[in-house]
């Protein structure tokens, strides 16, 4: 085999090309030396050192000898003289880099010096053909200019020849090939679908497929009219210039002929064998594959990470303050415990990348790092101090080590910190917003709270699921977002360009221009979407037959209630008012949260604000509200359970509701109601704070499978019922909202989910509005399949309101009916979502 030798000033760069190369080689043994650079750090080149790497390389069948310039060229002149001359060894004056990827692949081939030397001579041909400036030497059929043509005598050699004869007899015009011959030659036409078209690693790998073969192999590109290629030349391949979605022709003669087009094709259809590494298809991804869709829209621009926790050991617990050392022992154990399980939690849904997670656990079990927190704490520190105070010790400790390994570990040790801190604080790691895509493994909901829409263009989140409320609140603020991406994007390096589609899944790390260029003409064509749908955002969506859906806005700030007018919101059907408890250390006062409701109705302007009651637990806890640690926290104590359990919070948010609903037209909805008695506990406490005179429209949300089934017995007490379709679904399905492995079981238009719904809106039908306000609300291919089962109100995230309102109009309310029937015969969610046009 051909050995190779790469000559550079630099060692780092020589260093480079070869491993870029050896990613072309598929494994594929070839000897390639390196004689760069006149130590590893200090450039220059040597005749003497090159010499060596000849002789290195050689096993006996010839040397090509690449090189970068100047006294590279000189040193390798130098160090053939050195060698007197030997017709063995041969300069190419071939591209330093691609020069050296062409040879190495030919030379895995089995290629002799000539075809070798003349691969890489002509490794220029592709960029040449792609940016325009000619096909330049080579381009034509036949072995190529630069070192010489190939000898007869070896079977690469005949074969090479074979091609220009073929190409003789099987004539490419531009449209395909002509066929003259009489053997046996066979023909297939395929599409490249590879997002960077057939780059040199696909191409490489065609190389290699027909490598062997008794058969000669040439390609043409149907769609440019470029060609033809022998299959065998990397370089000649490359100036095809195929491009995703181009079709190409593959004409293969000999006795393998039919085995070399079946192998071509065989390829194509597995994508050329492509590794999808960090770059996932950008192509739609079907739920359940890769990245999930999150958040609508087009997000592009440099990747930015979020920073490590920056708790700082002066804001936590005043010693002063701490509870007894018992109490404190136990908050740190509740909140060691919490964090232990959701690492393992992510340690089984992280499947290879799951050692990630394990210094993680080690830590949390060190009892050296435990023992020296529980003296802190027996001495009348708080848990949190002094859980800070050794961690840090030990990262500082960590920071001091010579070797670079074991000082990486203090990254371990902090990150373990700052997710115990989180539980015993209740307070997330601070986000500040910058510019560009956000990627981070997760986010909590109070760090969702907090980004810039005006900064972030995009979020990719390692983990994380389209219905955990972090997501919610992202959608909310109209960030593009895709989640359950994998622990893989978290090594994407600060400043990376990224691109992500949050209405189909797909996501490019470091996209190339193409690719950029198709992200910025959807970007466009997206805007231009919701343009056209804002400008009749403001009038109502009715239905094409007259049927009118009133389309809501699910809001929790000020600023989402500005969002919800400004894009046309007919009212606020979900007003989560835990996010005006989350984030501090007690509970809002009566005349607080009277101030923060009357802000919103003042902001809505005359529209109906619901006002969900406090509904945390689950993935959102309250670290002023005491609460034993729970195996299942989404099966604990939430929503209307916990108030009840805390009638006083109850009571007196119900006052504030009561003092706002005196002025403006407001509605009461009570989370998480499983039980007739809890609807009715609750009632009695707000007769006890509000006046029956006073217009206040009652609700429940229906998110338990047991209180959809019981509908008819709720019916009567209320006036409404919003079907919260992110818990409705989790519980049907069993299938957490949060985990992210879980993503494509928790969909909502799961037929067993179809059912409940229409269980609710048959029971509920002339007595009680039914509304949904989870997120399947806002999915385009839901929309017409609630309408269809008797839903007449949709409330959604504020950004999606004009397209939910267009969409509706677009909607026949018979046809629907009909599709929800037919929905409900189907036995899965993909089935479901076929059904609809
Ligand atoms: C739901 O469960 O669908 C819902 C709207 O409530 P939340 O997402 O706040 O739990
Ligand atoms: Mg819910």
């Amino acid at each position: 085999m051909i050995g190779i030798v790469a000559v550079s000033h630099s060692h780092t760069l020589a260093l480079a090309a070869v491993v870029l190369a050896g990613e072309m080689l598929h494994g594929q043994p070839v000897r390639i030396e390196i004689a760069a650079g006149l130590d590893e750090q200090t450039f220059g080149t040597d005749a003497v050192a090159v010499s060596e790497a000849i002789g290195a390389a050689d096993s006996g069948d010839g040397v090509l000898v690449l090189m970068d310039m100047g006294s590279a060229v000189l040193s390798a002149e130098l160090a053939l003289d050195l060698l007197a001359g030997d017709h063995r060894v041969r300069l190419c004056a071939a591209p330093f880099v691609e020069g050296l990827i062409a040879a190495a692949v030919s030379a895995a081939g089995g290629a002799d010096l000539d075809e070798v030397a003349a691969e890489a001579s002509n490794a220029l041909a592709g960029k040449q053909t792609h940016l325009g400036a000619g096909a330049g030497a080579g381009a034509g059929a036949g072995a190529g200019a630069g070192a010489g043509s190939a000898p007869p005598g070896s079977s690469e050699s005949e074969k090479v020849q074979r091609a220009a004869e073929i190409a003789r007899e099987i004539e490419w015009n531009g449209r395909g090939f002509a066929v003259a011959e009489s053997g046996p030659v066979s023909r297939a036409e395929f599409v490249v679908d590879n997002p960077h078209g057939l780059h040199a690693r696909p191409a490489a790998r065609l190389v290699g497929a027909v490598r062997g073969l008794d058969s000669s192999v040439l390609l043409g590109n149907l769609t440019t009219g470029t060609g033809p290629a022998p299959a065998s030349s990397l370089s000649r391949i490359a100036a095809l210039g195929a491009l995703a979605g181009h079709r190409l022709e593959v004409a293969a003669t000999g006795a393998d002929a039919a085995e070399a087009v079946d192998r071509v094709l065989a390829l194509a259809a597995r994508h050329f064998d492509e590794a999808p590494g960090l770059v996932a298809e950008v192509a739609p991804v079907t739920r359940g594959t890769g990245p999930l869709p999150a958040s609508p829209g087009i997000g592009i621009g440099p990747s930015w990470l979020l920073a490590a926790a920056q708790f700082d050991s002066a804001d936590l617990d005043d010693p002063g303050r701490a509870e007894t050392p018992a109490v404190e022992r136990r908050r740190l154990d509740a909140a060691i415990a919490t964090v232990r399980a959701e690492i393992d939690r992510l340690r089984v849904t992280a499947g290879t990348d799951a050692g990630i997670f394990e210094a993680h656990q080690v830590l949390l079990d060190d009892t050296e790092v435990l023992d020296a927190v529980h003296s802190r704490i027996a001495a009348g520190t708080g848990a949190a101090l002094a859980w800070a105070r050794v961690l840090d010790d030990g990262a500082a400790e960590l920071d001091r080590l010579p070797d670079e390994y074991q000082r990486a570990r203090a990254g371990d040790l902090r990150a373990v910190r700052d997710q115990v801190l989180v539980e015993l604080t209740g307070r997330a790691t601070r986000l500040v917003s910058r510019a560009g895509v956000l990627v981070t493994a997760d986010l909590t909901p109070a760090q969702a709270a907090a980004l810039d829409p005006a900064q972030v263009t995009g979020i990719v989140l390692a983990n994380g699921s389209p219905t955990a409320h972090s997501t919610i609140l992202v959608r909310a603020h109209g960030i593009p977002a895709v989640v359950g991406a994998g622990l893989r994007v978290l090594e994407t390096a600060a400043g990376t360009t990224v691109a992500l589609d949050g209405q189909t899944g797909a996501l490019v790390i470091d996209p190339d221009r193409a690719v950029l260029a198709e992200f910025t003409e959807r970007a466009v064509a997206q805007q231009h979407q919701r343009d056209t749908a804002l400008v009749a955002a403001g009038k109502p969506a009715v239905t094409r037959d007259g049927v009118t859906v009133h389309v809501a806005a699910n809001i929790s700030d000020l600023a989402d209630a500005s969002a919800a007018v400004r894009n046309g919101a007919d009212l606020a059907g979900l007003v989560r008012t835990e996010f005006l408890f989350l984030g501090r250390a007690d509970a809002p006062s009566i005349d607080e949260q009277e101030h923060a409701y009357r802000a919103l109705a003042e902001a809505l302007d005359g529209r109906k604000l619901i006002l969900r009651t406090l509904d945390v637990g689950g993935d959102k806890p309250l670290p002023y509200i005491e609460q034993a640690p729970e195996a299942n926290p989404f099966l604990g104590m939430r929503g209307i359970r916990l108030t009840l359990a805390r009638p006083e919070l109850l009571r007196d948010q119900l006052t504030a509701i009561g003092r706002v609903a005196a002025d403006h037209p407001v509605g009461v909805m009570f989370p998480m109601v499983t039980q007739l008695s809890e609807l009715l506990a609750a009632r009695h406490i707000l007769s006890e704070v509000v006046s029956q005179d006073i217009p206040l429209d009652i609700g429940i949300m229906v998110e338990v499978p047991a209180t959809a089934a019981k509908t008819a017995a709720f019916a009567g007490h209320v006036d409404f019922l919003s079907i919260g379709t992110n818990d409705l679904t989790q519980y049907a399905m069993a299938a957490e909202r949060g985990n992210e492995a879980l993503g494509s079981l928790a969909d909502p238009l799961d037929p067993g989910v179809l059912h409940l719904i229409d269980t609710v809106s048959r029971a509920a039908t002339g007595r009680a509005r039914v509304a949904v306000c989870g997120e399947a609300a806002a999915d385009p291919a839901a929309a017409p399949v609630l309408l269809g089962l008797g839903v007449h109100e949709l409330s959604v995230g504020p950004p999606s309101i004009p397209l939910v309102k267009a969409a509706v109009r677009e909607l026949d309310s018979t046809s629907c009916r009909a599709l929800a029937t037919r929905a409900l015969t189907c036995s899965s969610a993909e089935e479901v979502r076929a059904l609809v046009p």
